[in-house]
């Protein structure tokens, strides 16, 4: 059997070896998968839920070692992994208390002896191919009603949160979920492609444009449900009637947090001119403030950045931005390793020609661009092939309102940003995916409605 390395990217060193599925083993489990479904659907809902709530249990006594796990493999700073693990515990919550009532099987025509029912039945085997950013959140998001509503899940981490997937495979087991009902599956790409040669019902995607879309070409020909939670490029915009100071310490943290390699990471900052000097100068002395070093010191705000391949991406945006006549207030380059280090970057006076404002950066890096007004902000924000969230900041409801319900965005934030909620449900147009989790129209997404027609003799 072939094995993966694991290594810390804040320090470079080999933190594990594990060993890896290859095509047989990935067809060996997806046949254990499908024989073991049956009876995990006709397992009452009690117990599964049951199952979920040990889990829960489970992640909250283990939850300091988790936090330690998933900072050394993402680097990740370690008050931001508790965080993570914390807000989980909120969303088990959620799909507890609601698969019952989302699921229900219900009467919708009863006339003339004529009955006419929805029930709610399971896909059946689903594949999850997920991301390293936060790999218990957009693990979870999918595996959590997945299990709930009766389906067997055939799960790949990243290869970059492995060690992460492989622990939320371990709490799920001792939580009482069958070891074929909840399969993990190691490895990277290649280990991703051949699950898509198995017999599934599902497949639920977190991850690049790139890799979705090549998902979705291999995956063409079947019928079968495909969702695809991909990048964003997530604009903002400051109005003339904002606290400068205020937009500033909010959009800061919204584009730095985890060091930018969120999917809802602001990505584009829109100011209007009246108030953009000064938002410029308060974002910057916000920047400055964010410690950046060791992921497991308690005072860091900025970590590593978890894959060394987006060091490249970073430096060529800002050299394309630099060429391109951006202003550079801050960072701009990379930080001496060992390891992948990326200083904070903020830049002004950039425009749409550049990369930096085209194309996800996934970094601790940011522009900033000078607006005339409400419509030019409108057109600049629609200006991009994803449509992740979107925001704007100003006191006046009525007038984010009006502005954001003109953006191409499938969630919309008012004075904040960077926010997931489990009641409500997290999609993207465009580019930025397919399908949707979270809220409860994401615990009906691993399901199919049957139509019944009941004539009574
Ligand atoms: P990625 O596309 O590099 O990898 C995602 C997963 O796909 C990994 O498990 C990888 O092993 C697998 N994979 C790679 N090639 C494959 C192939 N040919 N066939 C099948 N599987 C394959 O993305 P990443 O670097 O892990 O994640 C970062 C991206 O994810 C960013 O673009 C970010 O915006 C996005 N993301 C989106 C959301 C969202 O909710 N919309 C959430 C988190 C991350």
């Amino acid at each position: 059997m072939s094995s993966l390395s694991i290594h810390n990217p804040a320090t470079g060193e080999k933190i594990a070896e594990v060993p890896a599925d290859d095509a047989a083993s990935v067809a060996a489990k997806a046949l254990r998968a499908r024989a073991a479904q049956p009876a995990w659907a006709a397992t009452p809902l009690a117990e599964r839920k049951a199952c979920v709530e040990r889990f829960r249990e489970g992640v909250e006594r283990d939850l300091e070692a988790l936090a330690v796990t998933l900072t050394r493999e993402t680097g990740k700073p370690i008050r931001m992994s508790r965080n993570e693990l914390n807000g989980l515990l909120a969303r088990l919550d959620f799909f507890v208390g609601m698969v019952e009532p989302v699921t229900a099987s219900e009467t919708v025509w009863d006339e003339d002896g004529m009955r006419e029912r929805i029930e709610h039945v399971p896909l059946g085997v689903v594949g999850n191919i997920s991301a390293w950013n936060y790999p218990w959140f957009v693990g979870c998001n999918v595996i959590v009603p997945a299990l709930l509503t009766g389906n067997a899940v055939l799960y790949k981490p990243s290869e970059y949160a492995t060690l992460t997937g492989l622990e939320i495979a371990r709490l799920l087991h001792q939580a009482g979920v069958p070891e074929d009902v909840f399969v993990p599956l190691v490895g990277g790409g290649p280990v991703g492609a051949a699950l898509l040669e198995q017999k599934i019902d599902g497949l639920f995607f977190t991850g690049s444009h790139a890799t979705g879309t090549r998902i979705a070409q291999a995956l063409g020909s079947r019928l079968i449900k495909l969702q695809l939670e991909l990048g964003g490029k997530d604009p903002t915009y400051v109005c003339d009637d904002a606290d400068p100071r205020a937009a500033a310490e909010s959009l800061a943290d919204g584009a730095m947090y985890n060091a930018g390699q969120s999917c809802c990471s602001v990505e584009r900052v829109y100011v209007h001119e009246k108030i953009h000097d000064a938002f410029v100068a308060a974002f910057v002395e916000t920047v400055k403030g964010f410690k950046t070093g060791d992921p497991l010191g308690e005072d860091t705000y900025i970590g590593a950045i978890t894959r060394a391949a987006q060091l490249d991406v970073l430096d060529a945006q800002v050299a394309d931005a630099k060429a391109r006549g951006a202003l550079l207030h801050l960072g701009g380059q990379r930080l001496p390793g060992p390891g992948n280090w990326y200083a904070p970057t903020v830049f002004s006076q950039v425009d749409h020609r550049m990369e930096l404002m085209k194309e996800e950066s996934f970094g601790p890096v940011i522009g900033i661009q000078k607006v005339s007004g409400d419509e030019e902000a409108v057109r600049l924000m629609n200006d991009s092939r994803y449509g992740l969230t979107a925001g704007v900041y100003t006191p006046d409801g009525e007038r984010a309102r009006a502005l954001l319900s003109r953006v191409n965005a499938g969630t919309l934030y008012w004075n904040c940003c960077d926010r997931v909620s489990p009641r409500l449900p997290w999609s993207g147009c465009g580019d930025s995916g397919l399908g949707l989790t979270l809220s409860t129209y994401g615990i009906q997404a691993f399901t199919r409605p049957r139509a019944w027609h009941l004539r009574q003799p």
